[in-house]
């Protein structure tokens, strides 16, 4: 019998991903958009925090399951800055433009251009869940000193992953999913259900 498991994101390409790992394992993921609620503010000052904050209030409006995940850009020379403020660094949530160009020039003349993607992968069994399952992965690289490619989104024309001769915004999308920050806790994730299954 299929378990229905609400995830917490409005992003198409994240639900597509989810689908097809965990329908193998019996769950039915549906979307928060089929439940009417408001989403609530992020107002954790850790990834983790906010996860769980998106994760609670989607299990509470449907009544199910639910998961979440979290994710931004920590940069070494910038004590982990833009972090859980990744999506609106310059100000307005979601316009990559202004975050990449603030990204440029606070890195203006910087040699230690270390930096890595987070994300915080979490799943509730329903809104009280004083154990939640909770995953992370972390991908490593370089900011670059200016854009290269036009794939993905947010940061990624700045981001050279270690060991990659392109940007994030030029590897073909199954590279980066395997590669990256989110693919990796999505993978943990989808191990600590099995093991509980
Ligand atoms: P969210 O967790 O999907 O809300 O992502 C937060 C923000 O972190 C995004 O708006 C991007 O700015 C940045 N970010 C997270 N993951 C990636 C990625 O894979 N590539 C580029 N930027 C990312």
């Amino acid at each position: 019998m299929m378990t229905s498991i609400v995830l917490a994101t409005g992003n198409h390409g994240k639900l597509a991903e989810m689908q097809a790992m965990l329908g193998p394992l019996g769950l039915d993921v549906v979307p928060q958009s089929d439940f009417d609620f408001e989403q609530p503010p992020e107002t954790g000052s850790s990834f983790v925090e906010n996860a769980l904050i998106k994760a609670r209030s989607a299990s509470a409006a449907s009544g199910l399951p639910a998961i979440a995940d979290d994710s931004g850009l920590a940069v070494d020379a910038l004590g982990g800055a833009p972090g859980v403020h990744s999506a609106r660094y310059a100000g307005r949530h979601g316009d990559d433009a202004a975050n990449n160009a603030k990204l440029l020039a606070a890195l203006d003349g910087e040699a230690n251009r270390g930096a890595q993607f987070i994300c915080l992968c979490v799943m509730l069994r329903h809104p009280d869940d004083p154990i939640p399952l909770i995953a992370q992965g972390i991908w490593r690289g370089q900011i670059l000193v200016a854009p290269r490619g036009d794939g993905g989104f947010g940061y990624d024309p700045l981001f050279l992953p270690d060991g990659c001769a392109v940007s994030s915004a030029e590897l073909e999308p199954a590279d980066k999913n395997r590669m990256s920050h989110r693919g990796q806790a999505v993978a943990m994730l989808v191990e600590r259900l099995r093991a509980h299954a």
